[in-house]
């Protein structure tokens, strides 16, 4: 962190400060934010697109396919209805787990952008 002088007053500000405390001049600095309850959404009916929200393309890969395997299941329902329970079941249990991680991850993101 560093100071800057306002352009327009010549008040030293932080090099992060989005505006001038005194004049209210914007710096031009933009903090760009993700709305974690975004990503958790997407992450709860889609398992990936939270992922590619959030940027972490590596992770939405690999949660596609398990996405689109989790699909092809369901339109191919096993005859044993124990196993399509348990089924849906740990599908239930996976959007709760990727829509926590999902909002966990993007708080992350966000404290790292005002970090820069
Ligand atoms: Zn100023």
């Amino acid at each position: 962190m560093a100071l800057i002088k306002c352009t327009e007053c010549g008040q030293e500000i932080s090099d992060m400060a989005t505006a001038c405390p005194k004049c209210g001049r914007p710096t031009g600095v933009v903090v760009k934010t993700k709305s974690p309850s975004v990503t958790a959404i997407l992450n709860f009916f889609f398992w990936f697109l939270g992922y590619f929200y959030l940027g972490e393309y590596s992770l939405g890969i690999i949660f596609l396919l398990i996405f689109i395997s989790g699909v092809i299941d369901m339109f191919n329902p096993p005859s044993n209805i124990n196993i399509l329970i348990l089924g849906y079941i740990i599908g239930l249990f996976l959007s709760l787990l990727l829509a926590n991680d999902g909002y966990k991850r993007t708080k992350r993101y966000n404290e790292a952008q005002f970090k820069k």
